[in-house]
Parts: C-alpha cells; structure tokens; sequence
C-alpha cells in the first residue's frame, strides 16, 4: 500500500526532526567551552625557524648572475627590499651579503611569505658597505618575457606585490564566476555554447594560475612541480586555443562561412596539439613553440579582425562585440612590437586583464544568445496557439482555455457559456467563388467575431469553418441576445467583403454550463448539437441548448 500524503508528511518531519536532532547533539559534543577573558588566542608560538629553502647547488644550475651595484657611497643602514618578478618558469636567486633566497614561482611556500608574486627579500646592509645585490634566474621561455627587479623600502615594495596579487586573483575569480554563470545558462537553456564558454573559462583561469604563479599559492594545488615551462606551455596552447574558439564565435556572419570555419578549426586543432606534445619537447623546443603560439595568435587575431569587420560591412552590428573584445590583444601586439615598458613590467597582470576582458565580453555574448533563445522559443510558443490564416487561437490553445475556465467556473458557481459557429455552406462559398475568397471570408469571419468581445482570446478556430466562442460569466439568456449580435456582425462582415452574389451566414449553437456537464468536451458536444439544430431549423440563426 502507497503511503498517503499526509503520511508522507509525517515521515519528513520525523526525518527533519531526527537529523536536527542529531546535529544539535554532534554540535553539543564538539562545543568548545567559552574562553575566559577579553580575547581569544590561537595557535602555538613557532618551535623553528621559518622553512626558507637554501640555494643548492643544484637550484643555481645553468643561472646566470647579474649584479646591482649600492649606490654611490655605498648602501644606507636601512632596511632594502630586492624583488624579481615575471618570471614565468625555473628558479630565481636574490643576494644581498649573508642573506640569500631561491626560489619559484609556483613554490610559495619556499620564498619569503611577505612576497607572494615575487621572489625577493629584505635585507639591512651595513651603512657605508659596497656589496653589489646578486640576482640570477633561468633562461625566459620567451627572449622578450624580461624578468623585473624592483628594489626600495619594503613598504611599498610589499605594497606592490599585494596590489599585483589582488589583480591576478581578482581576474581568476571573475573567470570562475563567469564559468559557474556559463555553467547555469547551460542547465536553463542545454544550449552546448554555453558548455563551451565555461570550458573555455576554466582553460583560461587555469592559465591564469599557471601564468602567475598562484598554482603554488598558499599551497601547491596543481601539480606544477618541477615542470613550470610544460605547463605554461601547455596551457598558452590550450589558451590559445580557446581564445580563438571566443574570437571566432563573436566574428559574427562572415565566421559562419565554411573556408573561415575550417580555417579556425584546424588552427585550434593544431594549438591543442601542440599543448598535447609539449612533454615531448626539449627546452629549445619549447621555446620555439612558444614564440610560434605567439606570432600564430597574432596573425589570428589579425584574421579573425579582418573577418569581423566583413560581418559589419554585411551589417551584422553583432560582430562589434567582437571587435571590442579583441582591442586588449591588438593593443597588447602593439606594444610588444612597441617593446614598451609598462608591458614588459606588468606583464601578467596586463594578460590575465586582457583575458578577463575578452572573457566578460564572451559573457555578455552569451547572454545576448540567451535572451535571443529566450525571445525565439516565446515566439514559437505563440506560433504553436495561433491559427495561422485568422490570427485567431487554435483548437488546441482554445480547448486549454476552455478547460481552465470550466473549472474555475465549477469552482467558483459562476456561469460559463459556450458558441459553436459554423458558417453556412461554406463549401458553395469555395466552389462558386474560389478559394482564396473561401479564406478571405473566414479572415472575416474572425475579425468580426473577435472585434465583438472584450476578450479576443475567447474567439478560437475550431478548424475549417467552425468557431468557438466562450464567454465566462454569461448564462444563456445573456448570452443569446450577444450571439444574435454577432451573427448579424457575421453577414455584415460578408457584406462589406464586397463580392457579387456572396453572402455570408451561419448557424450558432449555444450551451451554458449545467451540473451535468462532467467535462468541457460535454459542453462542446451539447453547443455542437444546438448548431446542428440550427442548421436543421433553415440556418443564420442562434440556437441554444437544454440543460
Ligand atoms: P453547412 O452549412 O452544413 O455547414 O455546410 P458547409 O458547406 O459549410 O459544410 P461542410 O463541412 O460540408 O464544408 C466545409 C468546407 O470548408 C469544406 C472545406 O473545403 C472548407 N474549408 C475548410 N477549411 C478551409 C480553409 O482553411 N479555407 C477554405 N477556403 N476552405 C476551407
Ligand atoms: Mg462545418
Ligand atoms: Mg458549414
């Protein structure tokens, strides 16, 4: 035996209660007793020194020192921050007398803690002494990605690390939140774009976190390790492959055309490709892959311009949208070629803000299709109620309609009264005057009948040359004087159509709602019988239905 609901109910609540139950309990057994005092202490005062990794022999392997030499006069006693940034892969070394730091970029934990997307140090020379800052780091993986040494009080060195840290995280969590929006516009819509853009999404923060170090932050959470090259690599490829996949969606009509397609497939397949056999390539490799993923995205970005701007020449002003995405990139390009300053500098920030940027206006896009989805499946919605000749609901929207207002109408006792209208010979109308007149008269028919109620949805074509019409709240005597109304709208109506010989009539057959009525089909078939009454009776005329 099934339970019944409201057996189903107690059993919610007594699993609701159970589980409140229970919770309270764990909670009771791990309460901690309220601390006296005015503040609460935690943790434990540390047994040993910070773990700072020393410089091995192994982690100076193939760096090349360079010196920076005290200012004239020699150092100042005061405290002296002496940072490297942007360097994407290897180790760095940072001296200044006794003290010395390695370390990587995706191995926080190792590297001083004040820095987070640096490796650097503090140190306090001793007023007067001329011992020059060493610095040392592994080849770039690219010969114009130049590592940054930033020296000064730690104050404000630190403050710059921190306002770096804030940009990167803050573009990573945007990509995040734009993947999770992606990812619902999906469950809404099961549209695959939206798969796609948060597939892209999560390559590019991944990227991200790879490009800037923040994989090892706090603690190591992608498996980076000793490969940092492969997997900046591996992800530029992949990166690249999904920013092309973005600039290509947003290309607008002219990326519709197959030869652009293919092209822009086959650069994607050969990016990811090339992020698949990054293991396999030697350093030299790598960095040859890496200069060519740059220049093969430059030249893309330029393509895929050159195609977005023949969309806007065809007038689709979609494709701006694509143009403005992209101006990060094309500006990015300039300064390159530019070799400015501020690029060489903020580098990663000036990446991950470019690509944060392309990834809202991807977003943006996105949305845009969803409400164009959204817009699109309303419009079907209605077409699928209309009736395609006469505008007017069909017979299955009609019969939905019919079937709320019998309800509520037993529900509430209020009268409900239903019209079957059937033109009269109508077939004489189609065989004598042709067709088309056939269609003109029903157009008229209709309009004629809906421009005599409150409610156009009341009026719904049957089929052919048959009519309903409902009217909620009306009993038969009201009703019948309103459909004699209507029935002379109906020949008026024929009249004004203008055609010799055509006139136009029909019988209507009228039935209010009784307690017999189980169903609106009930309803319908009692109104049906009254028209054929009415048709017995000689036609043009309305008649009504017993109880
Ligand atoms: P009665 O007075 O007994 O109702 O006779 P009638 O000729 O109106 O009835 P019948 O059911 O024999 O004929 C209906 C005709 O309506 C037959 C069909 O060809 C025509 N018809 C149905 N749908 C359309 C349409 O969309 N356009 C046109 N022009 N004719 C239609
Ligand atoms: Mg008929
Ligand atoms: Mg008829």
């Amino acid at each position: 035996m099934s339970p019944s609901p409201t057996q189903g109910k107690s059993r919610w609540r007594i699993a609701l209660g159970l589980l409140l139950a229970g919770l309270g309990a764990a909670s009771g057994a791990a309460a901690v007793p309220a601390v006296p005092g005015e503040f609460l202490l935690a943790g434990a005062p540390a047994a040993e020194p910070a773990p700072m990794r020393a410089c091995t022999p192994r982690m100076r392997e193939g760096l090349r020192e360079h010196r920076i030499e005290p200012p004239p006069g020699g150092w100042p006693g005061v405290p002296q921050a002496i940072n490297v940034f942007n360097v994407f892969a290897g180790e760095v070394m940072v001296a200044l007398g006794e003290r010395e730091v390695c370390g990587r970029m995706h191995d926080a934990r190792t590297r001083d803690s004040r820095f987070r997307t640096s490796v650097g140090l503090v140190a306090v020379p001793a007023a007067g002494s001329r011992e020059p800052i060493r610095v040392a780091w592994a080849e770039p993986l690219q010969a114009d990605w130049r590592p940054t040494v930033v020296l000064g009080a730690p104050s404000p060195v630190q403050q710059m690390d921190t306002m770096r840290l804030l940009v990167r995280v803050s573009c990573m969590a945007i990509g995040m939140a734009l993947a999770m929006s992606a990812l619902m516009g999906f469950i809404g819509t099961r549209d695959r774009s939206f798969v796609l853009q948060a597939a892209a999404c999560l390559v590019l923060v991944l990227g991200q976190a790879v490009l800037s170090g923040l994989s090892g932050y706090p603690r190591p959470w992608l498996p980076v390790g000793d490969h940092e090259s492969w997997w900046l690599a591996a992800f530029t490829a992949f990166g690249i492959a999904a920013l092309l996949y973005g600039i290509w969606r947003q290309s607008g009509v002219a990326g519709t055309l197959a030869p652009v397609r293919r092209a822009v497939a086959w650069a994607m397949a050969a990016a990811a490709l090339a992020g698949l056999l990054v293991p396999l390539l030697p350093p030299a490799g790598l960095r040859a892959l890496m200069a060519g993923l740059e220049t093969g995205f430059g030249m893309a970005c330029l393509a895929l311009l050159a195609v977005t701007g023949l969309s806007l020449r065809r007038g689709d002003r979609g494709a701006v949208l694509g143009v403005v995405s992209i101006v990060p990139f094309l500006a990015i390009i300039a300064a390159e070629l530019a070799d400015s300053r501020l690029l060489a500098s903020y580098r990663i920030e000036i990446l991950q803000l470019a690509v944060t940027w392309f990834l809202i206006a991807m977003g943006y896009a996105l949305t845009r299709r969803f409400s164009h989805l959204r817009r699109q499946h309303d419009a079907m919605r209605v077409l699928a109620a209309t009736d395609e000749l006469t505008g007017l609901p069909n017979r299955r929207s009609g019969l939905a309609r019919l079937e709320q207002l019998f309800q509520s109408a037993r529900d509430s006792g209020e009268p409900l009264t239903v019209g079957f209208v059937d033109i009269d010979l109508f077939k004489r109308i189609n065989d004598v005057h042709g067709h088309h007149v056939g269609d003109q008269v029903l157009v008229a028919v209709a309009e004629a009948l809906a421009a005599s109620m409150r409610d156009r949805g009341d009026v719904v074509r049957m089929g052919g040359e048959e009519f309903l019409v409902v009217l909620p709240g009306v009993d038969l005597p009201m009703a019948t004087p309103r459909l004699e109304l209507m029935r002379q709208r109906v020949r008026e109506a024929g009249e004004a159509l203008g055609i010799e010989g055509l006139q136009v009539t029909a019988s209507i057959g009228l039935a209010s709602l009784c307690a017999a009525d189980e169903d609106p089909a009930s309803l319908l078939r009692r109104a049906d019988g009254a028209m054929y009454r009415a048709k017995q009776d000689g036609r043009d005329r309305v008649s009504g239905a017993t109880a």
